[in-house]
């Protein structure tokens, strides 16, 4: 069996992402359980401050100066591509641009991809990559035929885990292989008003239909402020116009796993499930005994959801103050 790749990404800072660190946590798991060695490949010019920090989680990174800084997601793909040098099976952090990368690889390569892993243990016939179905209804186990693959993972499916001491960075510049319809970057527009990402967020004040507007949300936000959190939103509200579908949280949104998700007015449907379910604790504030979400949440406080919240900024504040 040949060695594994993972692919470290930057956000648009520069800096390594949290995904990145996630899943090179994965691939050295496997290459452990394997026998292999593992390789994280940066394909960015230039990325050196990212490649020694990827390096605390995996025991060899390359940063690739074959793209440059404002190289496409497929023009990474054709480098990676003519650098996997033996290697059977890619990890790829599953963002919109690893998505990207993983499909323009697939093509170039031949090889399969199992998208959206949400776990992945090694057998004898290689990577088994766990997935969730239908909302989460359904999981399912999937391997390659063939012996090589690709495997995207989502966020906050695997914990991080640095090594005891940081792995060798190097550097190299190869030539992209292969061509791929060029998709061309015509621009990156950074959002206005941008609100905090709940990506990495600890603790996350969620809305729901439940707020029953935008101004709804003023109680959200200020909940959040209060307990230094970001703002999320069920797609109800998403849907309704009142919050950015970046704060979406869930199967069509983002998945979460904050230390505490408070939910306002949320139901707790099973698409909303699936994306805050692991979060470390869960309170929920409806005034239905039987949401769903009653099934789930460690805390079900029954009552107005503005009632609720506004008793528990006057406390926040007391207690800050
Ligand atoms: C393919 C597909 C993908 C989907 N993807 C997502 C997704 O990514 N994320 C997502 O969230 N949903 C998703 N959905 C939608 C999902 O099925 C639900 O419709 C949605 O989550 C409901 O949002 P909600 O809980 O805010 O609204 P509702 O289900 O309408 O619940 C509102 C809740 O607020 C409570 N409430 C109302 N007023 C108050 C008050 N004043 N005080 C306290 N409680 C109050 C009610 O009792 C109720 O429980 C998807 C659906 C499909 C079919």
């Amino acid at each position: 069996m040949g060695d594994m790749v993972v692919i470290g990404e930057l956000a648009p800072d520069g800096t390594l992402t949290k995904l990145s660190t996630e899943v090179a946590t994965l691939a050295r798991s496997l290459a452990e359980a394997a026998g292999v060695g593992a390789t994280a490949v940066i394909p960015v010019a230039g990325a050196d401050a990212a490649a020694a920090e990827l390096a605390e989680f995996v025991t060899s990174v390359v940063v690739d100066g074959g793209a440059g800084p404002d190289a496409t997601p497929s023009q990474r793909a054709a480098v990676v591509a003519a650098g996997l040098d033996g290697a059977d099976h890619v990890l790829i952090p599953a963002s919109p641009d690893g998505r990207d990368l993983a499909g323009a690889l697939s093509a170039l390569t031949g090889w399969g991809v199992l998208a959206n892993g949400v776990a992945a243990r090694w057998s004898d016939e290689g990577p088994v990559v766990v997935q969730s179905a239908f909302g989460g209804k359904l999981v399912t186990e999937s391997a390659f035929i063939g012996g090589h693959g690709i495997v995207t993972i989502r966020p906050n499916a695997v914990t991080a885990e640095p090594l005891g001491s940081p792995g060798t960075v190097g550097t190299r510049a190869t030539q992209p292989a292969g061509t791929i319809a060029p998709v061309a970057l015509l621009d990156r527009i950074v959002a206005e008003n941008a609100a905090v990402s709940i990506d990495d967020a600890r603790i996350i004040v969620a809305g729901g239909r439940g707020v029953g507007g935008p101004e709804g949300f003023g109680l959200v936000q200020e909940l959040a402020d209060a307990l230094g959190g970001a703002v999320g939103a069920s797609r109800a509200a998403v849907d309704s116009g009142w919050i950015p579908y970046s704060q979406q949280i869930g199967q069509t949104g983002k998945i979460v796993k904050p230390q505490l998700y408070l939910a306002l007015g949320i139901s707790g449907a099973i698409q909303h499930k699936v994306g805050m379910q692991t979060a470390e604790t869960i309170i929920a504030v409806n005034r239905d005994p039987d949401a769903p979400i009653a099934d789930f949440a460690d805390v079900l406080v029954v009552g107005d959801l503005f009632d609720v919240g506004r008793a528990m900024l006057v406390e926040l504040r007391s207690r800050s103050g």
